[in-house]
């Protein structure tokens, strides 16, 4: 299989699997415990914490080790919500995940008001609406740092300068973003960021939160108190260990060599299907991620064709039971249904390779020649230019 889903998951690297596995052995005690060996245990998610923090340029304390990125962002948002409920105002981007989406939901059935901040054509937030939305009292901004589906990143910086001198926080979901791009809470300080361990070549099952030593904070889940009293559970110590090697691992290599896969791959499709579109390629985006629409192509059709050449990758659109559904990211990008259900999603990362990205890329373009010539050339008249 050509791996092209990194955005959906990442395989583990070989050298957290190695790391992980005398946690899951030998050194399986709880940390919790008392006894000597429970020292290592202990160690070992400290070092993590360290590791991690490193990464982002924040303080050990400011890292709290959670199950995923769900979570993290769950726990981020509940807990401005508990602790602020004078303010009542959360601002979400309109190309957020549905974990951020559906944790508004939940924020508006509490009481709160969640209003949804517009995109432009190209996937970036409208600084412009993110100030007047600021003119009432605002508990908290929640924008992703990098989007899942094109790999826009947001102007960071800039939205943390608003929603501090409105007096509001700012959360970011950052779980495709580190460790593809510069994530630095020094240069731009956050109050909460969000991250996944399964994005970036670690395990499932284990996650962060940066909660900034500014920021106030009440854990999501109560219990035995373990997280430093941040989040209750008895830790997934493999998991923690697996991510802090993950991290040093991607602060070792960066993100450069990945962007020359992904524009090699772009080169080739479009030099043979011209009509292409990449979405958000006029902005900032991560080098490792490409959405790309096929005018008059089916993606759900093109995503078969692909699975039997051996290549994976995703949909712009979810497929539900039998219904196309336009993926909301593109909708709100201001792509019409029909362009929404003609895009993939190709996403790379520290292991695909060249001859993977020429094999991959001919497949694509065979593919959509097929699809054409299945449906007629023109069978759905698009123009060309759209999302860009
Ligand atoms: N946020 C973004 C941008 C994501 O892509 C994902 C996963 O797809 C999540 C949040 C959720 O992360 P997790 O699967 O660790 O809960």
């Amino acid at each position: 299989m050509i791996y092209l889903d990194s955005n959906a998951t990442t395989q583990p690297a070989p050298e957290v699997v190695e790391a992980m596995l005398p946690f899951l052995r030998e050194y399986w005690v709880n940390p919790s415990s008392a006894y000597q060996g429970a020292r290592v245990v202990r160690k070992a998610v400290e070092t993590a914490r360290e590791t991690v923090a490193q990464w982002l340029g924040a303080e050990a304390d400011e890292v709290v080790f959670t199950s995923c990125g769900t979570e993290s962002i769950n726990a981020a948002h509940d807990s401005v919500r508990a602790l602020w409920p004078e303010r009542r105002r959360l601002i979400v981007g309109a190309t957020e995940h549905a974990a951020v989406l559906e944790s508004g939901v939940r924020w508006a059935r509490q009481g709160g008001e969640v209003v949804v901040l517009p995109v432009d054509r190209n996937g970036v937030v409208d600084l412009g609406v993110l100030k007047e939305l600021l003119r009432e009292p605002t508990a908290l901004v929640s924008v992703m740092w990098a989007n899942n589906e094109t790999g826009v990143i947001a102007p960071m910086r800039e939205i943390v300068d608003l929603a501090h001198a409105a007096g509001a926080l700012v959360h970011t979901d950052a779980v495709q973003a580190v460790g593809k791009m510069e994530v630095n809470v020094q240069a731009v300080p956050v109050d909460f960021l969000s991250l996944s361990g399964h994005k970036v070549h670690a395990a499932k099952g284990v996650g962060a939160l940066f909660v900034s030593r500014r920021a106030r904070f009440q854990p999501l889940l109560v219990g035995g108190g373990q997280e430093h009293g941040q989040r209750s559970g008895t830790e997934n110590v493999a998991g923690i260990v697996g991510l802090g090697v993950a991290a040093q691992l991607m602060r070792e290599l960066g993100g450069a060599a990945v962007c020359e896969l992904r524009d090699r791959f772009e080169v080739i499709v479009r030099d043979r299907l011209p009509d292409t579109v990449v979405n958000g390629e006029a902005v900032a985006r991560l080098g490792s991620t490409s959405s790309m629409t096929f005018p008059g192509v089916e993606a759900a059709g093109m995503l078969i064709l692909l699975d039997k050449a051996g290549v994976a990758c995703a949909a712009g659109s979810a497929c539900h039971a039998a219904a196309l559904h336009p993926s909301p990211v593109l909708e709100a990008m201001g792509l019409d249904a029909a362009h929404a259900g003609s895009t993939l999603r190709f996403s790379f990362s520290r292991y695909s390779t060249m001859d993977e990205v020429a094999l991959a890329a001919n497949a694509v373009v065979k593919g959509v020649e097929k699809m054409r010539a299945l449906h007629g050339e023109g069978l759905v008249a698009l123009p060309a230019k759209v999302g860009v």
